[in-house]
């Protein structure tokens, strides 16, 4: 028997098992499993359902839930699922506002590489991103002319330049957590980064007593079926929503043709009507304005060797697929 409409309770999905789903319904912690049929419904990604989805529940007499219907996503946050074929992709979360990339000043050091496959990334699925730059306080054991500090600076100098915020932080001193918080603030915001980087610390000085499993990288293979990633939606103390991810050890970049990625690296996009071809790579072509732009220096070396090293990647995952 079909369930009357009226019967149906809006909610947000807050944590995602694989098979169980505790869902927010009027701040009411509901579990809830889902139809069968959605597990079909998208042969592309590995969970039908995503932590930050909008839902509708049906309630059981035992009060458990059943996920009748998902809302539509005004985003979605996705990866490849590792150890997956090319085109099948893991949803991290749903409905998300900003996408922020931790890194660390020191201990480990600051990634450039790693950021720009988040910025890519998160611009293919049309979610703002910003950076999070934590442990500034290990950079006050040098001085101001010293590699850290000026990497530092770069590194903030390029991505502020690009027009992504980017906040300096220390989990440890205190440093821009109030910066942070206002950067946060009635958002629904995915925060990812490389274990070691601080983000637990960074997440528990932000906001004391979240109970967040960070770095967690547990991935429960049922029977070879479906590898689950560990996903939850945290309120936030001072309004909006974390959703907490565990550690992201392969962040590849997939669904892009390798001539479609020049235009999510930002700084390129006024470029490309200059290119000699309309489908320039930008790495062989003559009379590429990309490659001129390098070489005068208005856009970043670095930048243009993370170009060219996904780009490389894009074209083996074509060569995959027999594409
Ligand atoms: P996660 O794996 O990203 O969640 O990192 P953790 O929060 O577990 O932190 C990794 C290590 O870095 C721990 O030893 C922390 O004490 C340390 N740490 C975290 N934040 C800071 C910071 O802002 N400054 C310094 N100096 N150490 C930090
Ligand atoms: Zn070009």
């Amino acid at each position: 028997m079909t369930q009357p409409l009226s019967a149906l309770q809006p909610g947000r999905v807050i944590t995602s098992t694989g098979s169980w789903y505790e869902v927010d319904v009027a701040g009411e912690r509901v579990q809830a499993r889902i139809r069968g049929r959605f597990r079909q419904a998208e042969a592309t990604t590995t969970n039908p359902i995503a932590v930050g989805d909008r839902v509708l529940v049906s309630r059981e007499e035992d009060g458990n839930g059943v996920i009748e219907e998902i809302l539509p996503r005004t985003t979605q946050l996705s990866r490849r699922a590792p150890g997956r074929r090319v085109g099948i992709e893991a949803v991290i979360a749903a409905n998300v506002d900003r996408a922020w990339c931790v890194q660390s000043a020191q201990m480990p050091g600051l990634n450039p590489g790693l950021v720009d496959r988040f910025l890519v990334t998160a611009a293919r699925d049309k979610i703002p991103a910003g950076i999070i730059v934590n442990k500034v306080d290990l950079l006050d054991a040098f001085d101001s002319d010293e590699v850290p500090v000026e990497a530092f600076e770069w590194f903030c100098d390029l991505y502020h330049g690009l027009g992504y915020p980017v906040v300096a932080t220390s989990a440890e001193s205190g440093h821009g957590l109030d910066a942070l918080r206002a950067a946060l603030q009635d958002e629904t915001s995915v925060i990812s980064g490389a274990s070691g980087v601080g983000k637990s610390s960074l997440l528990n000085a932000v906001a004391p007593g979240l109970s967040v499993r960070t770095g967690e990288v547990s991935a429960r293979t049922r029977k070879g079926k479906h590898t689950t990633t560990h996903a939850a939606l945290f309120p936030l103390p001072f309004g909006g929503y974390l959703v907490d991810t565990p550690g992201i050890r392969e962040f590849g970049v997939t669904g892009l043709e390798p001539h479609d990625l020049g235009h999510y690296f930002v700084e390129f996009t006024s470029l490309l009507p200059q290119c000699r071809f309309p489908t320039c790579t930008h790495d062989h072509e003559p009379d590429c304005a990309v490659k001129a732009a390098v070489d005068d220096g208005t856009v970043s070396d670095s930048r243009y060797q993370s170009y060219l090293s996904i780009l490389e990647g894009l074209r083996l995952g074509d060569r995959d697929t027999g594409r």
